[in-house]
């Protein structure tokens, strides 16, 4: 298959441990451009939005008699029941995630939360960690996950600053690869997907029940988010989706981030689009085209999906792009 050139090179330096441009990193050199506001006033203000609302019971759908699937929370937060207590996968934002618990709570027969897995480390996967983790939750998550959610760092999209969870918030195991664990009649797989949303995402494989979380690596509902800032880009979105196709087959239930759980059928199809829009755009992008060059040519109209902001989506595409240029050969400068 076509691939851009430097992909195993690029494997081959994370697996040696030389690793690229982390978050803390970043942080620091966006703090040397511009003034850090007060982050005790950032943790008020995200305490305060926990307490405003009183917790509620979020939508449940049942994926077989041990997985249940909830959303709303804002995006969707699996739990797998086990006789000892439960794996949950993601955790809400900080602000949905007592009502998580409340739903949990309501559905299941035992209610604790042993294991809680971090698909990466974006708020409304992550925000619910402390809560959780305060309720004795082994949090498991990429390493480089970790380093986000440890870290004080600025989120160039909502320019604004994000406090490091508090230690009880943080994974406590991390891996770089892939691992394994047994819960119950349940045997989990979770691995890494290299640059394919961030830097540091996951995918979590309930090998049993046949059920593959991918957090926002597929992303049926809202336009695909290629986090830049944090390493993401489209070739790595293209190479992890079809990672993926390695690890599901055709009775696969497929769970995104946000929006309903995807066929095997369904996801290729999103992939498919994906492998349109990275060979449109990496040609393009390699020839000195910007995103407004590229919505302009209406690339965006040649897939079966309309985009709420294709501008923002080509804008990320094309950072991405710049950052990797190396990776596929381009002479973008
Ligand atoms: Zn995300």
């Amino acid at each position: 298959m076509k691939q851009y050139k430097k992909k195993q090179e690029r494997r081959n330096i994370l697996r040696a441990g030389i690793s690229l441009a982390s978050a803390p990193l970043l942080g620091s050199l966006v703090s040397c451009s511009r003034e850090q506001p007060d982050l005790k006033v950032q943790e008020a203000q995200d305490a305060a939005q926990v307490t405003q609302a009183p917790p509620t019971l979020l939508p449940t759908e049942a994926l077989n008699d041990r997985v249940i699937l909830v959303s709303g929370a804002p995006g969707n937060v699996l739990a797998l029941e086990t006789d000892n207590g439960q794996v949950l996968i993601d955790s809400g934002s900080a602000t949905m995630a007592p009502s998580v618990q409340l739903t949990l709570q309501e559905s299941l027969d035992d209610s604790t939360v042993h294991t809680l897995i971090n698909t990466h480390y974006h708020t409304d996967q992550s925000g619910g960690n402390a809560l959780f983790g305060e309720a004795g939750a082994a949090i498991h998550s990429h390493e480089i996950t970790r380093q986000w959610l440890s870290s004080d760092h600025y989120i160039p999209a909502e320019e604004r600053w994000f406090s490091a969870l508090p230690v009880i918030g943080r994974p406590t195991h991390t891996f770089r690869d892939k691992e394994e664990m047994t819960a119950g009649a349940e045997s989990i797989e979770f691995g890494y997907l290299l640059e394919a949303h961030t830097r540091g995402d996951t995918y979590v494989f309930l090998r049993d029940s046949n059920i593959l979380a991918v957090g926002d690596v597929a992303s049926p509902l809202r336009d695909p988010a290629l986090d830049w800032y944090a390493g993401g880009w489209l070739g790595g979105r293209v190479d992890a989706m079809d990672d993926l196709l390695e690890v599901a087959n055709a009775d696969t239930l497929i769970v995104p981030a946000y929006g309903p759980v995807m066929t095997l059928a369904e996801y290729q199809a999103e992939r498919d689009m994906m492998w349109h829009l990275w060979e449109r755009c990496s040609t393009l992008v390699n020839n000195g085209r910007s995103a407004q060059d590229i919505l302009d040519t209406g690339v965006m109209g040649e897939i079966d999906r309309t985009f709420d902001d294709p501008y923002k989506f080509l804008y990320d595409t094309a950072k991405g792009l710049w950052a990797h240029y190396t990776n596929f050969g381009g002479n973008v400068v």
